[in-house]
């Protein structure tokens, strides 16, 4: 080749591919594929979002000072520790920047979201993937998998697509056997869904000694602001000055901040939203287990499903207007994943599943 040439790697890299939105042939599907809430955002938040176009030929506070304040004093936190990005995704991304390259190794689950070997490879790293028991991400694999090459760990707790998650110790197990060096990424997008009282997602542990742990979160799922692109993250002090050397200075669109600020603030929706998926998460998994269908112990606002025969099912279901995941990209060809939706759509999807399986 002689013309201009991306570094090793990039080429290697599968393009991510979104949850599809349109059926040829469906005028109003039902999409219940990219896990986004079922709800929708925060009327206070569309009301914050309207306010501050108004204002869109001033840049954004490029410090992000409002949205990390409230984030700080909910959850007990150092403001200044605190950083913002155009969703987690861009956090999870120059994290990889900043801490691998060429020769190194990022170590993830082998279900784990599909970004963590796409941030790999674009920094020139090496992706490497520890199985898994039971759909479940495994402490003492991953542990295994670490070699004297290995930055850094992504674990995504809980973890999409299999909605399984780490017990707070099995975490804390985690973080003891990396070697000082290693950074382990929480992503905890899916935690203000989680019920069990053994889970947490981790902020406690960024404040521990050493100063290897940070958790990333997310405005995309509970709050339904994934249009935005906002997530925020919680980092040692060492952490923090290496994003905010290496991020755009303004990362994060004024009208996200507004809107991330006003549905953060808005409790009354986040209580709603999260009653209205423990409701349907537990309804959906027990009708797809009455249809015969084995799902993975969700925890998240998806359930995962196993098929006979995956793609028919998701053909069937397209058919009837019902947009899920094929899971083929994430090594689980036998699975769809369905994301909880709005009460109608839950029983929409159940009975097409119904309809499906009775053929
Ligand atoms: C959806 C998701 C994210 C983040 O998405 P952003 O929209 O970029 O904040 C991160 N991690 C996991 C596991 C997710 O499912």
């Amino acid at each position: 080749m002689t013309g201009p040439t991306p570094r090793p790697g990039i080429l290697d890299i599968k393009p991510y591919v979104g949850g599809e939105s349109a059926v040829t042939g469906v005028a109003h599907p039902v999409k219940l594929s990219s896990n986004e809430g079922a709800l929708g955002p925060s009327p206070k938040a569309l009301t914050a979002y309207a306010a501050a176009g108004a204002e869109m030929h001033r840049y954004p506070d490029g410090q992000h000072t409002a949205l990390r304040r409230a984030i700080a004093a909910r959850f007990k936190l150092d403001a200044g520790r605190i950083v913002c990005g155009a969703g987690s995704d861009e956090l999870l991304g120059l994290l990889c920047r900043a801490y691998a390259g060429p020769g190194d190794e990022v170590l993830y689950s082998q279900h784990g979201f599909l970004m963590y070997p796409i941030a790999a490879r674009s920094c020139g790293a090496t992706p490497v993937a520890a199985p898994e028991v039971d759909l479940t991400a495994s402490v003492d694999n991953l542990l295994a998998a670490v070699t004297g090459r290995t930055t850094v760990v992504f674990l995504a707790n809980p973890n999409n697509p299999t909605g399984t998650y780490l017990p707070r110790a099995e975490v804390e197990r985690l973080r003891a056997g990396l070697p000082a060096h290693v950074l382990l990424v929480l992503d905890a997008a899916y935690a203000e869904f989680v019920g069990p009282a053994d889970y947490s997602a981790g902020l406690e542990l960024v404040d521990r000694p050493g100063g290897n742990t940070v958790v990333t979160r997310t405005f995309s799922k509970i709050y339904a602001l994934g249009g935005l692109r906002l997530g925020w993250g919680y980092f040692p002090q060492d952490v923090a000055d290496v994003l905010n050397r290496v991020r755009n200075p303004f990362n994060v669109a004024s009208p996200a901040l507004a809107a991330g600020l006003a549905a953060f603030d808005d409790t009354e929706w986040l209580d709603r939203c999260r009653r209205h998926n423990d409701t349907g998460l537990d309804w959906l998994q027990k009708r797809l287990t009455g249809l015969g269908l084995t799902v993975t112990p969700s925890v998240c606002n998806f359930v995962l499903a196993r098929f006979g025969d995956a793609k028919a099912a998701d053909a069937f279901l397209r058919s009837k207007g019902y947009i899920v995941r094929a899971m083929g990209g994430y090594g689980l060809p036998d699975w769809l994943r369905i994301t909880v939706g709005r009460d109608e759509e839950n029983q929409g999807v159940a009975d097409a599943l119904a309809e499906f399986l009775a053929r």
